[in-house]
């Protein structure tokens, strides 16, 4: 066990570059001394308040063994050679979904196709496996997103998770087909009149629509409305309409405002995300005029909040040149607050000069390092993880694709604990930095990102009382974001108390 003075060293010392409020030593202490235990690591940081998850797909977090059971009554139709379900009336019954999953044999080799479970380099890289799983399943997420979305609200329930932003596509990409039918115009003024003209505001009125339904369904499911209602009622719930990047610019447009009206229009869709390889021939070859389109859109829409994959690269998966300048156009054209990935941040230009840029500016950066691991091969000291942080760039931990990946918040959190050996309070600022550099409304609990100003109305409370003062009651009452940072301050106080 470390001394007090050997822990005050540790903890100066990976608290980096920001100054964290001091947490109660025992809990710091219990934490080093469970640093090299696995089991007991596991047990802390599953229980530990994780603020928020800010980069999470919808579409790539449901469990492959989850998905057969949604689909267990609609005849969907495999094919056996690439393991993908549809939609068939003309389908043989060996094919059937209900029938191949009747033996071990049948349903493990669907989860491996749609999962990186059990996978091995060999002709697929990770990459591409990871990539190419989407569409094998998709015939299911998107009949059942009401099922999906339960699953994934009470994953993070029951990790003692606060707030879920998630990446969502509830239009199915109507508004890319309708941007299809107008086809493209370079003149983005001219474009969104066109798409209003055709009808875009009912596609926007869609969206809202299909979020009641899911939300609905997943209140029903987790018994939100009774006297027992599951963990994952606890966590608030915000989306990111998240707009395909390996489109056609007309399309690609389409999308985007109905994310950008979307996000105008219901107080739910708090922003907009891009996803789809970045490195895709699409993406890659419009990688500018996209987030000019952004950048455009932004400039008509100030209030809507936008992140941005970028930086989801390694060198070998596209030219050199194509690593240089992703991340900074993502914040300078596009006006990105936050950056999903930015793992290629060492081959961006003036890489010094952008980590300062970001530091200034608070642009987060989203990171998924089991996600990095699987699909970049990008782990260890190779991950930049610490260099973000040692810029003083603020840092969320994320889980990107949990179905997918096979994998959780609390695997996120471990794997940094054991690969960076981060103190608790630097995990406890990841974890307070997923509110912060949320799209909640209102003003913040903190008048600082150091987390060690608590606003004038609540400062002579005691954090995360039960009963805040009438005062810090008032504020909270006002203020959407300071009242969920207050809820997760409450969290860590009992937390902390515990161990
Ligand atoms: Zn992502």
């Amino acid at each position: 066990m470390l001394n007090k003075s050997a822990i005050a060293i540790a903890i100066t010392a990976l608290s980096l570059s920001t100054t964290i409020q001091a947490t109660p030593e025992t809990t710091s202490q219990y934490y080093q001394s469970i640093l090299n235990n696995p089991q007991r690591l596991s047990h802390f940081l599953y229980n530990m308040p994780k603020g928020g998850d800010l980069h999470n797909h919808h579409g790539g977090s449901s469990m492959a063994e989850n998905m057969i059971r949604y689909a267990k009554n609609d005849h969907l139709c495999v094919d056996t050679t690439t393991e993908t379900a549809r939609i068939d009336s003309t389908c043989s019954p060996t094919n059937l979904l209900e029938n191949i999953t009747r033996t071990p044999a049948g349903e493990d080799a669907l989860v491996d196709a749609w999962s990186m479970h059990h996978f091995h380099e060999g002709k697929e890289t990770g990459h591409d496996h990871f990539f190419n799983s989407f569409a094998k399943y998709s015939a299911i997420t998107s009949q059942h997103s009401g099922e999906v979305l339960s699953e994934i609200v009470d994953r993070a329930g029951n990790q003692n998770e606060t707030y879920l932003e998630l990446m969502v596509t509830p239009d199915k990409n109507a508004s890319g087909m309708l941007g299809k039918s107008i086809g493209w115009n370079p003149n983005l003024s001219e474009l969104r009149t066109k798409l209003f003209a055709a009808g875009i505001a009912n596609i926007v009125g869609d969206i809202s629509k299909k979020l009641d339904t899911d939300e609905t369904f997943m209140k029903k499911s987790l018994q939100c409305d009774t006297h027992a209602p599951m963990p994952g009622c606890g966590v608030k719930l915000r989306y990111l309409y998240q707009v395909l990047r390996e489109q056609p610019p007309e399309q690609v447009f389409g999308q985007l405002l109905a994310g950008f009206e979307a996000a105008s229009k219901d107080p739910r869709v708090v922003g907009i995300n891009m996803v789809q390889p970045e490195d895709g021939p699409i993406s890659m070859r419009d990688y500018d005029l996209q987030m000019q389109m952004v950048g455009f859109l932004h400039t008509l829409y100030p209030n809507v909040h936008i992140s941005l994959h970028a930086g989801e690269l390694v060198p070998g998966l596209v030219p050199d040149d194509g690593l240089r300048f992703h991340i900074r156009d993502a914040i300078e054209i596009a006006h990105a607050e936050r950056i999903g990935h930015g793992v290629d941040i060492n081959h961006e230009d003036n890489m010094n000069q952008l980590l300062d840029e970001m530091a200034k500016k608070h642009i987060t950066v989203e990171i998924s390092l089991t996600s990095n691991a699987m699909i970049l091969d990008v782990s260890g000291d190779k991950h930049p993880l610490p260099l973000y942080v040692n810029a003083g760039v603020p840092v969320t931990l994320s889980t990107d694709d949990e179905g997918v990946d096979r994998t959780d918040m609390t695997k996120q959190y471990e794997v940094a604990a054991t690969t960076f050996k981060f103190s608790y309070p630097t995990l406890k600022s990841f974890s307070r930095n997923a509110l912060a550099y949320s799209f909640l409304p209102g003003q913040a609990l903190w008048d600082d990102y150091a987390y060690q100003q608590v606003t004038s109305a609540c400062k002579h409370d005691t954090l995360g009382n039960e009963t805040p003062s009438t005062t810090c009651q008032a504020f909270l009452s006002n203020n959407e974001k300071a009242r969920s940072q207050w809820e997760l301050e409450k969290r860590f106080v009992k937390f902390e108390n515990e161990y």
